[in-house]
């Protein structure tokens, strides 16, 4: 139970409550000053580096290198964490409610809960395969990857999406298993190549990796259904699976439209350019859970940024200035293909090499020291042993 924060005499800061505190969510509360009275809710005790989560599926990352304290960030930046998930937001009336009962009175909201696993209706997917969206999920794969793997038995695994979270678990499963005889591992999708929307050269760089490999590419082939014996295609055809991942895709959480902020299920909440939402005037919407009016990919990056542009106009609204809009920056996307390759794609070009790991890594030690500067003893000692660790089990991978 929070209990109702109202405003009082001694109080008079505005009250911001930030709902996420993920990428978005967390940029923004570390942009807000201390003139406000903000509370941040999150059910999750770790901010969690996602992009990476896929290294956990080899060892190359352990959960502790993609994790940090949300209660010690939170608290750092001056602010109150309620470890909670939101399950109501009455915008109008200023108020919103937390699952075990809290409630709390806010003057403006920023909504940052990102999205969820969407098996498009699948039959037993929800059931049958597993989702890779956060730490937990990466190492309950690893897990069953590991036992797989032991003894000499054929083994078959299928990944269901050849986006490229797909592509990278592929890459990940072959960095660490690719000597392990009669292990047959399936890539599924339904569109006509790998990373559709990407260049056609990764599809044409990673079909020709794995042409030594017992990997199989299903292209253009949506699936029916997953079973706990494998996984059925529209065309009829069955692949046998001892273990299916799914990473079909993210869809926009009930809450979003539980709230007013989306009109239909599954939508991104409307945001202007501002990120303002078109629903409800005093409520931002941001990172993945944000439909924009020119959409960007649902990055990380892109998530930071408008975290940052969200805490200025929450600023601004509150004092009666006009907002800014959200102008994202032209970030190229980093695709890590295990130890065999890396993609940098900027619009229609590609580059591949796998010295690019490298700037990935590079990317994720810098963003990760942003987000806990190194001046304190805890975020030094964790800054450390993320540099000396990770460094240590990439070089060991090779
Ligand atoms: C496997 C994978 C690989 C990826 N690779 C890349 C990459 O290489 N590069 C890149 O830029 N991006 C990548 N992404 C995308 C990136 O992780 C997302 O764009 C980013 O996490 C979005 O940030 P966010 O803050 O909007 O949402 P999230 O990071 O999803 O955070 C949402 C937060 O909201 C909280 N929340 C949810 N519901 C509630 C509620 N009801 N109440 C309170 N809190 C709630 C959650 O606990 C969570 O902490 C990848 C994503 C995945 C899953």
């Amino acid at each position: 139970m929070t209990g109702r924060r109202r405003r009082n005499a001694a109080s008079a800061r505005p009250r911001i409550a930030v709902v996420g505190a993920n990428f978005a969510g967390l940029r923004a509360v570390q942009a807000l000053g201390n003139e406000y009275d903000v509370t941040v809710f999150d059910p999750a005790p770790w901010f969690e580096w996602l992009p990476n989560i896929h290294e956990l599926l080899s060892g190359a990352k352990r959960p502790a290198d993609l994790r940090l304290s949300r209660k010690r960030l939170v608290k750092k930046a001056g602010h109150r964490f309620v470890r909670d998930a939101v399950v109501a937001i009455d915008a109008r009336r200023g108020q919103l409610a937390t699952s075990r009962g809290g409630a709390h009175d806010f003057d403006a909201c920023i909504v940052a809960v990102g999205g969820v696993n969407e098996t498009f209706g699948v039959r037993g997917a929800d059931r049958h395969a597993l989702p890779l969206r956060s730490v937990d999920d990466g190492e309950a794969v690893r897990r069953r990857l590991a036992s797989l793997a032991k003894g000499r038995a054929p083994r078959s695994v299928v990944i269901v999406g050849g986006g490229f979270t797909g592509v990278e678990v592929l890459g990940e499963i072959l960095r660490r298993y690719r000597t392990r005889k009669g292990l047959t591992i399936h890539v599924v999708d339904a569109a006509a190549r790998l990373m559709a929307g990407a260049p056609p050269r990764i599809d044409a760089a990673v079909r020709a990796h794995c042409a030594t490999f017992d990997v199989q590419i299903h292209t253009g082939s949506p699936v029916a259904a997953v079973t706990p014996a494998g996984v059925r295609l529209q065309s009829g055809r069955r692949l046998r699976s001892d273990l299916t991942l799914w990473t079909g895709g993210g869809s926009a959480p009930p809450l979003l439209r539980a709230a007013g902020l989306a009109a239909k299920p599954r939508q991104w909440a409307p945001v202007d350019a501002s990120l303002r939402s078109r629903r409800l005037r005093n409520v931002f919407v941001i990172g993945d859970a944000a439909g924009l009016p020119h959409p960007v990919a649902k990055q990380a990056f892109y998530a930071l940024e408008m975290g940052e542009c969200a805490a200025g106009n929450v600023q601004r609204m509150l004092a009666g200035r006009k907002l800014k809009s959200f102008s994202p920056s032209r970030t190229p996307l980093l695709v890590a293909f295990g130890d065999l390759d890396t993609f940098l794609v900027a619009g229609r070009s590609v580059i591949a090499n796998s010295t690019l790991a490298a700037a990935k890594e590079a990317v994720y030690q810098v963003t990760m020291a942003q987000i806990d500067p190194p001046l304190s003893a805890p975020a030094l000692g964790q800054l450390a042993g993320r540099v000396i660790g990770v460094t240590r089990r990439l070089a060991l991978s090779r």
